[in-house]
């Protein structure tokens, strides 16, 4: 009740939420039942939980901040919903988010943009900025969402909040509405490291649905945060900082926070090393071709005939029919990324646009091959800049692209990051993240250094 008085409070404003649940009270008092007659539940039980829109629910629309599933009711539950429900905790809502998560600013939703509870003139960052936000605006004590460049951990960096894109394969991508399935990863987001914990324990693990789902036994994520906490766990801890990520590419207080981070880190017995990535700063050209090309085979099924929007065209032939749907369901961030996949899938130029673009995805794993055999995480700032003004970035997507520098080399390399709230910006007061990256299954080492920070 609290958090439902809370968003009808502030969410006029944050514009967290496209969706409220009518019954998160009766699921709530169902396990106050249960916790009663002496069931056993788990940690998280009763824990009013946020959804991002990508991920479908059977009890509330799904539209993936997409007119084009506008009102779309799913017949099935994404895995890690209910994996939640399961483990008892309540879902408030779902959370508002860029088009089929494509932007950094949360402004290519087709339902308004969402408004970063510390200013409301910025942005909550993208695409997850409402589930970043609602737990920003203490809408929300948790919330889930999902990461294909960055989305978890740059709305985390700018709301002040800590979010963790799992190793690719840890958690099930069955019923999250997919990007790039290459990329795509689901997880946590919240106020504290051990909150992230304990949620990511419940959504990892095998899925048969998921044709990438690792058969891995994960250890306990919330036992790793609670030894973190004792900081115990950075003493001879090597942290990799990149020596190709100038300070210059950063706002000066994000680059002065990242280092006094560092300093807190070293203080505790961690050591500093320099490692080099030289193939790190190619992510984001070879990103813009790899995801557009799986979007756009992606968001062919949006076709006006399966599901979702369909505009009539009176006397056209069916074509003209999932043309004219796709017209006007679709907004522009989306049609762009379909024009540039399908063209950088097309006879002639997949060698020179698609072909490159995987071969330096294989050089940025590489790179972070070489890095983890002599680090145990690498450290990078979140995000080159706090968060920036509504309206600043809309007009120039290359700027707006620029923000995921740091985040999408760890997606294309399928390895496990967080970004944890490293503290505010002098010049603007806003909060910044800090990055930690570790090899692949290595996901409890990002909370024990995580929790050491906090
Ligand atoms: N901002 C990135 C993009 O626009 C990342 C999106 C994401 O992680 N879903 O593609």
């Amino acid at each position: 009740q609290a958090h439902l008085d809370r968003i009808a409070a502030v969410d006029g404003d944050v514009h967290a939420y496209l969706h409220v649940s009518d019954h998160a009270l009766d699921v709530a008092q169902d396990i106050d039942r249960r916790r009663a007659a002496g069931e056993q539940l788990g940690e998280l039980a009763g824990v009013p939980l946020a959804i991002k829109d990508v991920l479908v629910t059977t009890d509330m629309p799904s539209t993936s901040g997409s007119k084009i599933l506008e009102g779309f009711m799913s017949p099935y539950d994404a895995t890690v919903v209910a994996r939640a429900r399961a483990a008892g905790l309540v879902p408030l809502g779902k959370t508002n988010m860029d088009e089929f998560a494509m932007g950094s600013s949360t402004e290519h939703s087709a339902y308004g943009p969402t408004r970063n509870p510390w200013d409301l003139e910025r942005i909550p960052g993208g695409s997850g900025g409402g589930s970043a936000a609602a737990v920003a605006a203490f809408e929300a004590p948790i919330a889930l969402g999902s990461d294909t460049g960055g989305s978890i951990r740059q709305p985390a960096h700018v709301t002040g909040t800590v979010g963790m894109k799992p190793t690719y394969g840890g958690v099930s991508r069955y019923g999250a509405i997919a990007l790039a399935s290459s990329l795509d990863q689901v997880g946590p987001v919240s106020r504290t490291v051990l909150d992230s914990a304990l949620l990511h324990d419940v959504i990892a693990g095998h899925d048969p649905h998921d044709a990438t789902s690792l058969t891995d036994a994960w250890p306990s994520f919330a036992a790793a945060a609670r030894e973190g906490a004792t900081g115990e766990g950075l003493k001879g801890l090597k942290v990799g900082v990149i020596r190709e990520l100038p300070d210059s590419g950063f706002q000066a207080g994000v680059a002065a926070s990242f280092r006094a981070s560092l300093a807190l880190l070293e203080a505790q017995g961690a050591e500093i090393v320099e490692i080099s990535a030289p193939h790190f700063e190619y992510g984001v050209a070879a990103y813009y071709l790899i995801l557009p090309a799986e979007a756009s085979s992606n968001l062919a099924k949006f076709d006006s005939v399966r599901f979702g929007l369909r505009v009539d065209v009176p006397g056209g032939t069916v074509e003209d029919v999932m043309a004219r749907s796709r017209d006007v369901g679709f907004g522009d961030e989306v049609k762009r990324r379909i024009i540039l996949g399908t063209y950088a899938l097309s006879a002639g130029y997949y060698d020179a646009y698609y072909g490159s673009a995987q071969k330096v995805r294989t050089l940025i794993q590489r790179d972070f091959d070489a890095a983890f055999a002599q680090v145990d995480v690498i450290a990078t700032p979140s995000a080159p800049t706090t968060a920036f003004r509504l309206g600043e970035k809309i007009d120039d997507p290359i700027q707006m692209y620029l923000n995921d520098v740091t985040t999408i080399p760890v997606n294309l390399a399928g390895v496990p990051g967080i970004s944890v709230p490293s503290g505010l910006a002098e010049e603007d007061g806003l909060p910044v993240g800090i990055q930690f990256v570790a090899p692949a299954r290595e996901d409890a080492r990002l909370y024990r250094v995580g929790a050491a920070l906090e």
